[in-house]
């Protein structure tokens, strides 16, 4: 007798000594049996075909999971890998993981694929996709894997069995004639796969060394039904049309180039738009208590050895040395050991905290050059950083204000959705598990004394502490993980931080890591693509810009000009010789938020006609009408 324990933990008794996940779905519902995909068994992930033979706890996966999701994009690349099989018998296939949103297969073929193939396939695809057939798992013994590669000339398999470790159940997937070498699980058959799309084609080294053969990556992305693929391309080619590299070159932000791989050209717009998002942050912190520092980009190599960064990041580390001296320094990858030498600077007592120290540190990572896109990873980053020395009874108050801050900002900016999680300790880590309760629930009540939803991330802390993430959903609804706040037991003890407590001893504080937007720059990418480039007028790097309908109009453009300015408005002047229409093309493709025109009746009448950007529609009113409508946009 077999006895199955359920998600509701409920009992199902099987007579027989041993079922499989099939069974067991049959006998909750016949449409569970139809729906599952897959099944945990005793917590690990299988397929239902897999055979149950002692007592055990099952859940079932569908489509409605993200795991079951997962695993139709996974089916769906082995039936990529077949489809590619039987079009071009020259093809030998490597490997085809899952990825964010789909799969990709890398496939070594003598001709080049191009989008023109994929027609083609999709079809073959759909083809073998009918047949409706089974994946069937079989396990087989390492020189059987081998011979069976070898028989269809199929050297990469055949190569990564023999590296994969001694021991390893070597398991295959046959799906009609066609087989793979793969861990799984699968679906049982191609049946849930409702929705497909192959996207492109790119080269990529075999196992990603550039001294090995170049294969090509075929991409495809596979959802649930039609509905949810259609959204996803439609999102797609919104996120095309929106892309902060195309709105940077339109607005005149910033631009990139090859000689300085992942930093960022700011143009004077664009660092305008920067140094306004780090006042707006700055005047806020300042009013909450922070202090602003600035700490050194190159420190010695030892500080990162003690910091521990050394050990655990030195291949994201830049590092530097001078001709004529014998030392080692690092350009910062983060500014929280810095902030500690400032903080042991001096003698602190148990009254002085918190001492919440802010810095806009610029920070130098490695990022591998085909990881490097736009903004959005770059090598060379500005962070709202701030490090806050608490005491530990102190942790939930001021977790509670980080938060209520972040929030606030992220309004401000114009998201509304935002996500928060809360990572716990992981298995390896550092502190007692009398710290870890304490911190993760002064998070969690930090948390819901504001009233907030949030889901917890278990397990997935830093060794060194809890975590708070947010993350904001975009008009076009992708996530972008912002801010964190993340509890820190570990650095202050390092560089043996302290201060003095009410008994007069010396105590080590708990430093809280804290940061708003994260990089600055990314943040701006995303924002622009938020707002399609048309910013909240707080944020716009011009906020107006005077355009004549001729020459002779200049003085009067001048003097609005000038009155803006006057009135600290980011106020810009076009009385170039072209026509308005042009002018008018240029700054709406600018994203300018505000054209005044100055024509004839405007000078004779002293007004000033109006017009905001992403309308057509056009006002006459007076320069004092249209300052106060700007600054009661402002003040909001
Ligand atoms: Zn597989
Ligand atoms: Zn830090």
């Amino acid at each position: 007798m077999v006895k199955i324990k359920l998600l509701d933990g409920k009992i199902i008794e099987f007579k027989e000594e041993k079922v499989d996940g099939f069974k067991v779905a049959e006998a909750i519902s016949p449409s569970l049996a139809k729906a599952a995909i897959a099944m945990e068994l005793n917590g690990k992930l299988c397929d239902i075909s897999r055979e149950i033979d002692g007592d055990a706890e099952v859940v079932f996966i569908t489509a409605k999971d993200q795991v079951g999701l997962e695993i139709i994009r996974h089916d769906t690349a082995h039936i990529l890998a077949e489809a590619v099989k039987e079009l071009y018998p020259k093809a030998q296939i490597t490997i085809g993981p899952t990825i964010k949103d789909g799969f990709y297969y890398d496939i070594a073929y003598d001709e080049t694929f191009s989008i023109d193939d994929f027609p083609k396939i999709e079809a073959k695809m759909e083809e073998i996709i009918k047949r409706n057939e089974g994946f069937v798992r079989k396990v087989v013994s390492r020189d059987e894997a081998i011979r069976l590669f070898e028989a269809i000339g199929e050297k990469y398999k055949v190569e990564i069995i023999k590296d994969l470790p001694k021991d390893e159940e070597i398991s295959l997937y046959y799906h009609g004639e066609f087989f793979d070498l793969c861990r799984g699980p699968h679906a049982p058959n191609t049946r849930h796969i409702k929705a497909f799309k192959l996207m492109k084609v790119s080269g990529a080294y075999w196992r990603g060394d550039s001294n090995n053969q170049m294969l090509q990556r075929i991409y495809g992305t596979a959802w649930r039904d039609k509905g949810e693929l259609d959204a996803y391309l439609n999102m797609l080619e919104e996120a095309e049309k929106r892309d902060h590299r195309k709105l940077g070159k339109d607005m005149n932000l910033f631009h990139f180039q090859d000689n300085a791989p992942g930093v960022v050209f700011w143009h004077d717009k664009g660092w305008k738009m920067f140094q306004t998002l780090v006042s707006f942050i700055r005047d806020k912190q300042t009013a909450e208590g922070y202090i602003e520092v600035s700490t050194p980009e190159l420190l010695s190599r030892s500080i990162w050895e003690t910091s521990g960064h050394w050990e655990k990041f030195k291949e994201n580390m830049f590092t530097a040395t001078a001709i004529g001296e014998d030392r080692e320094y690092a350009i910062k990858p983060m500014s929280c050991p810095g902030a500690v030498q400032i903080y042991n600077y001096g003698l602190t007592s148990y009254k002085d905290l918190p001492i919440k120290m802010a810095e806009f540190g610029k920070v130098h990572r490695f990022e591998p050059s085909g990881a490097l896109h736009g903004l959005m990873r770059v090598r060379g980053f500005t962070q709202d950083d701030a490090h806050i020395f608490c005491m530990e009874d102190q942790i939930q108050e001021e977790s509670r204000k980080v938060c209520q801050f972040a929030l606030a900002i992220y309004r401000e900016c114009g998201f509304e959705n935002i996500k928060i999680k809360i990572s716990d300790r992981p298995q390896k880590r550092i502190g007692s598990d009398e710290v870890w309760d304490k911190s993760e629930a002064a998070l969690i009540k930090a948390v819901e004394s504001l009233g907030l939803q949030y889901e917890i991330n278990k397990g997935e802390g830093a060794f060194y502490g809890p975590k708070i993430e947010f993350t904001l959903t975009d008009a076009i609804g992708r996530d972008w993980q912002i801010g964190t706040l993340q509890v820190d037991f570990n650095l202050p003890v390092r560089f043996d931080a302290s201060y003095i407590g009410q008994d007069g001893q010396r105590h080590n504080p708990i430093m809280l890591h804290r940061a708003i937007l994260g990089s600055l720059e990314r943040f701006i990418g995303i924002i622009l693509e938020h707002h399609s480039g048309k910013l909240p007028l707080w944020l716009a790097p011009t906020q107006v810009v005077v355009v004549t309908v001729s020459e002779q109009f200049s003085k009067t453009a001048r003097d609005v000009e000038a009155k803006l300015k006057s009135n600290g408005i980011r106020a810009e002047l076009d009385i170039d010789n072209q026509t308005l229409s042009y002018k008018l093309r240029k700054h709406i493709l600018a994203k300018t938020p505000l054209i005044v025109i100055i024509g004839k009746n405007e000078e004779l009448n002293n007004t000033i006609t109006v017009r905001r950007s992403g309308s057509d529609e056009q006002r006459t009113i007076s320069i004092d009408e249209l300052l106060n409508e700007i600054k009661s946009e402002l003040i909001k």
